[in-house]
């Protein structure tokens, strides 16, 4: 991804502003942190990247395309979405939840496999132990690596991550964010990542984008942020 640009976003939900005439622009490569306090419209900013929803007003170009041309089903296949509740489905397999998509998509249970076993080396999940776990034999850390692999099964190219570590204990969750930290890097990919935890936005954030009533109020590196509070 060479950048993404949302041009005069609008969205509303009964007549108030989830997102109001937002500019934005992310840059191919960078992690992007969106921060701001609860309804601040950044699920809202998320969700309209990647198509689930669609903006009342203003364009979303991804490498200067607007996605409106892009067929929302491929868009997606082409961008990791990592949430909360992540949504592991419960009656499959962890080896077939983080191959539903590459099945779909016609690869080889050889060419399945060996993908996720690298991803769950990736996400520091022994393969010969988590294979053929079902979820619900995993712990909620353990679960959230799963939809982390599961999410780059198909190497895309843009995350978006919605307070990822939101619903682990403040241990495990530096423990994942320390982790993050370091396969950041070898991740290479552009990342928008939704938190509302200063303390994680410093420690991830190339650049920072604080949200508050539906509106953007700043942006730029942790170093160059004015915090009012
Ligand atoms: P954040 O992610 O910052 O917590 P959201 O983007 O989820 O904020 O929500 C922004 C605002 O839009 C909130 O006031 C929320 O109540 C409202 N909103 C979001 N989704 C819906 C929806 N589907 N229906 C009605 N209101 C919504
Ligand atoms: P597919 O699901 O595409 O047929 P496989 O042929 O690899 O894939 O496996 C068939 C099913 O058997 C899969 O759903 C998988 O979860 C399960 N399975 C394969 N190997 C093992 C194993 N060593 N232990 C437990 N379950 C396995």
């Amino acid at each position: 991804i060479d950048s993404i640009q949302l041009e005069n976003i609008t969205k509303k939900y009964n007549n108030s502003f989830a997102v109001q005439d937002l500019n934005l622009e992310i840059h191919g490569g960078e992690l992007l942190i969106l921060i701001g306090p609860s309804g601040s419209g950044k699920t809202t900013t998320l969700r309209m990247i990647n198509q689930l929803i669609e903006p009342d007003e203003g364009r979303i170009f991804i490498n200067n395309q607007d996605i409106m041309q892009f067929d929302s089903v491929k868009l997606r296949r082409n961008i990791g979405y990592v949430i909360q509740d992540i949504g592991l489905f419960p009656h499959m397999t962890i080896r077939n939840n983080i191959g539903l998509i590459p099945k779909l998509e016609g690869w080889s249970n050889n060419e399945i496999i060996d993908k996720v076993k690298t991803l769950l080396d990736f996400v520091s999940l022994p393969p010969e132990q988590f294979l053929y776990r079902y979820p619900n034999q995993l712990s909620g850390g353990q679960q959230q690596r799963v939809g982390l692999a599961r999410a780059l099964a198909m190497d895309p190219p843009l995350l978006l991550m919605d307070e990822p570590f939101g619903a682990l204990d403040p241990i495990l969750r530096r423990q994942l964010q320390d982790e993050f930290c370091r396969i950041k890097q070898e991740l290479g990919r552009t990342i928008v990542f939704v938190t509302h935890d200063i303390e994680e936005a410093f420690k991830l954030g190339d650049r920072i984008a604080i949200m508050d009533g539906a509106n953007l109020i700043q942006i730029g590196k942790p170093e160059d942020l004015i915090f009012n509070p």
